[in-house]
């Protein structure tokens, strides 16, 4: 509903009485003197006025409402995709106008600092004017052509130059596409149809994969889809992740016959948790000593955590890997890849089929290219700087100094962290902040989270009331707590320092 236009007015002018209420305090110190504008800055928060003016101005939504409403009448729950809807955590969503580098601005021109960044792709922020400029000069030759491009070989090149462990790779147009099409490979591969996945874990929509799934299934309490056929599942085993136990169990209880295991390295779908010391190098040894193949998901890790995704951070090489988000530089893509031997099997090669009208999509590789060379310019331009003693000095004064990508978004992260903690013991709220890298997680639950069960015991209220004050003081998370956050290359550490701020001042409301 949108707001009736009395509340409407009231919210603009408080809007503007607290802009310029925020550039009078803001300045007076610089200006008037600092006794004087320390006075006034110390009787602004005292009235907490500032907080009630920013909370009415930012709350004016009344054309993503109106928006919402519309798209009501036309698409089930409104949206494109289930977790964009705000059912977790209440309210609605707002419709985003414009974005750029890692700020997004709604329809009533309220702006956010986004660490949603398109729930993965924009790792160097929104619109990067590379990628703009990549896809503005592909479009002009044609959106699609249904018959190879030259982009295609450039894009499959990075990405085995990246990435140890693909030696050939397919692209796709989704992670979903990605996970179910490398799942079947691994099936043909190895002549046999039970593959292990972890509670929580996400591998996209497909049917035999959405059991005790993560992100939206999880977040509405469907981790099982209606729809599927019991028979399309029977072959999944689901674990719990980091139990080294209940995998040797199924594979004692499933002699020859698992064809491998899928699982997301780091996994961001159900909320962030690592895996425990020695676990993945565990699930290398199993699948081999089995005759099994190793899936790593890296729809959200690959190029994150590293420029070789989990796998490079981790020092493992599974024998598949799926891929997607990044690859895409925010258009819509995904990839497998992996062993030579094992694509080989794929049509028109082998007996495994898979195909994509829009695969290989040249605005899609113009995109992701351009994302990845930028990625990886940076990390050429640091092998080849003379002086790293003052590269260490610029990082030390300001990580936004950093050139490197991988160690920035390192850097933004370890603020972020230290920065919530922080915020978090002084209000006396417990919580636990996971991290790996750019992707984070804060969990609204005192112990230690490892695994879905872990997760499942945060408090889920609490998120509600965290993230629509932080929505409310210009900061836009994943609306679940089932969902990680990412940083991107973009973010500033003013961007850092708001958003602690923030969450110090709804926290200590809690
Ligand atoms: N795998 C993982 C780890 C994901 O996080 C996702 C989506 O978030 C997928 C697969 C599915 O990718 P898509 O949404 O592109 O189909």
């Amino acid at each position: 509903m949108p707001a009736a236009p009395g509340i409407r007015t009231w919210m603009i002018l408080g809007g503007r009485l607290g802009q310029a209420f925020e550039f009078l305090t803001a300045d007076l110190p610089r200006r008037a003197g600092a006794r004087r504008g320390g006075f006034l800055v110390k009787m602004y928060s005292a009235l907490s006025l500032r907080a009630l003016v920013v909370k009415f101005a930012s709350v004016n939504r009344a054309q993503s409402e109106a928006l919402f409403a519309e798209a009501l009448k036309y698409i089930p729950g409104g949206v494109n995709s289930p977790v964009r809807a705000f059912r977790a955590v209440g309210g609605q969503p707002f419709f985003v106008n414009r974005a750029k580098g890692a700020h997004v601005w709604d329809v009533d021109g309220n702006e956010y600092i986004d660490y949603v960044c398109t729930w993965g792709p924009a790792i160097l922020g929104h619109a990067h004017p590379k990628i703009i400029s990549a896809v503005k000069a592909a479009a002009e030759k044609g959106t699609s052509f249904g018959i190879p491009n030259p982009c295609e070989v450039t894009m499959a090149k990075l990405i085995c130059s990246l990435v140890p462990s693909v030696q050939k790779v397919r692209m796709c147009n989704s992670g979903t596409e990605a996970c179910m099409s490398a799942i079947r490979l691994a099936r043909g591969f190895t002549r046999r149809d039970k593959i292990i996945k972890f509670d929580g874990c996400y591998h996209g929509h497909a049917d035999s994969l959405l059991v005790k799934a993560g992100s939206g299934a999880l977040t509405f309490g469907n981790p099982d889809s209606a729809g599927v056929p019991a028979a399309f599942t029977q072959h999944t085993i689901v674990l719990p992740f980091n139990d080294v136990g209940a995998v040797k169990a199924a594979f004692a209880a499933n002699k020859k016959q698992i064809a491998g295991i899928i699982v997301e390295p780091v996994p961001g779908n159900a909320g962030l948790y690592l895996p425990k010391p020695g676990y993945l190098e565990f699930l290398r040894e199993i699948t081999n000593a089995n005759g099994a193949l190793l899936v790593f998901d890296e729809v959200m890790t690959g190029f994150r955590l590293a420029p070789g995704g989990a796998q490079a951070r981790f020092n493992l090489k599974p024998d598949l890997t799926c891929f997607g988000k990044i690859i895409g530089g925010g258009l819509p893509v995904g990839a497998f890849g992996g062993r030579a031997d094992i694509m080989d099997l794929l049509a028109p090669v082998g007996p495994v089929y898979q195909a994509g009208t829009l695969s290989g999509n040249p605005l899609a590789m113009a995109a992701g290219i351009a994302a990845l060379q930028e990625l990886s310019r940076s990390r050429r331009e640091e092998a080849h700087s003379k002086k790293p003693e003052i590269r260490q000095r610029l990082l030390a004064s300001s990580p936004t100094k950093e050139r490197n990508a991988y160690a920035r978004l390192e850097q933004l992260g370890a603020q972020l962290e230290a920065g919530m903690k922080d915020a978090a013991k002084s209000a006396h709220v417990p919580v636990t902040f996971n991290r790996c890298g750019s992707m984070f997680c804060m969990y609204f639950a005192s112990g230690p989270v490892w695994s879905l069960a872990d997760a499942m015991n945060s408090d889920r209220d609490r998120f509600k009331t965290y993230f629509h004050g932080m929505l409310d003081h210009g900061v836009y998370l994943a609306p679940s707590q089932f969902e990680a956050g990412f940083i991107s290359t973009a973010h500033t550490l003013a961007d850092i320092d708001k958003t602690v701020k923030a969450a110090a001042e709804v926290l200590r409301r809690f």
